[in-house]
C-alpha cells in the first residue's frame, strides 16, 4: 500500500467514524425526545391546584436553601396534552407577577420547572398599558453580538438590585397558547433584555450570574 493510499484511506475512515457518531447522537436524541414523558407529575400538579386560579403563587425565594435548588435546575417543554392543568398554571403564573409588580415572570421561580414565561411587551401598546403574553417552551436563538451592562432585578432575589450584560437584540422561538410556533426579532433593549432574563430562568441561571462577560 502506498503512502498516498494509505493516507486517503485514513481520512476515509475518520469520516466514516465521524459520520457513524453523528448519526448515532441523532437517534439518540431523536429517541430521547420520543421517550421524554412531558405530562404534568403529581408533585407538579400539588403545586399548581394548591389554591384557587385568581390567587398568587408563593415565589421561590434565592436565599432560601430549598427554593434556590428549584431556580437552579434546568426546566422541561411544556405539550398541550393537559391544557386544563397547563392554562390554571399560566393563569395563576400571571397573577403572581402582577401581584408581585414585576415585568416579567417564569415558572421555575414559583416552583414548577418548566419552559413557560410571562412578558411584559414594553415594545407593543402604550406607556400606560403594555400588553402582557405568554410564551411556552421558548428558546433564544440568536443574540446580537454588542452586549450592553444593564440595569437588572429579580422577584426570586428580593432587596437586591444589580446590573447584568445583556444583549440589545434577540431572536427568539416559542409556541402560543394555541399551539401555533412562531420565531421572533426582539429589537428593542428593553424587552430583549426581559426575555433574555426570563429565558435564563429556564436554564437555571439568575441575573446575579451575568454580572462578567
Ligand atoms: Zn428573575
Amino acid at each position: 500500500m502506498n503512502r498516498k493510499l494509505s493516507i486517503s484511506l485514513f481520512i476515509f475512515a475518520g469520516f466514516f467514524v465521524f459520520a457513524q457518531c453523528k448519526k448515532q447522537e441523532e437517534i439518540t436524541n431523536d429517541s430521547h425526545t420520543i421517550v421524554q414523558d412531558l405530562s404534568f407529575t403529581d408533585s407538579e400538579k400539588a403545586i399548581i391546584f394548591n389554591n384557587s386560579i385568581d390567587s398568587a403563587y408563593r415565589i421561590m425565594n434565592y436565599f432560601v436553601y430549598a427554593d434556590s435548588i428549584v431556580l437552579r435546575k434546568q426546566s422541561r417543554n411544556v405539550d398541550f396534552s393537559d391544557t386544563s392543568t397547563l392554562f390554571y398554571l399560566t393563569d395563576r403564573l400571571h397573577v403572581t407577577v402582577i401581584k408581585g409588580g414585576g415585568i416579567g415572570i417564569a415558572a421555575p421561580q414559583v416552583g414548577i420547572n418548566r419552559n413557560i414565561i410571562w412578558v411584559q411587551r414594553y415594545d407593543k401598546g402604550s406607556i400606560a398599558s403594555h400588553p402582557w403574553e405568554l410564551y411556552l417552551n421558548p428558546v433564544i436563538t440568536k443574540y446580537s453580538d454588542t452586549l450592553k451592562l444593564r440595569n437588572d432585578g429579580c422577584l426570586s432575589i428580593p432587596g437586591v438590585s444589580g446590573q447584568s450584560w445583556r444583549a440589545i437584540w434577540v431572536n427568539v422561538e416559542y409556541d402560543l397558547p394555541n399551539g401555533t410556533h412562531k420565531s421572533e426579532h426582539i429589537s428593542q433593549e428593553y424587552t430583549a433584555h426581559i426575555f433574555q432574563h426570563e429565558i435564563d430562568h429556564l436554564n437555571g441561571i439568575l441575573f446575579i450570574d451575568r454580572l462578567k462577560i
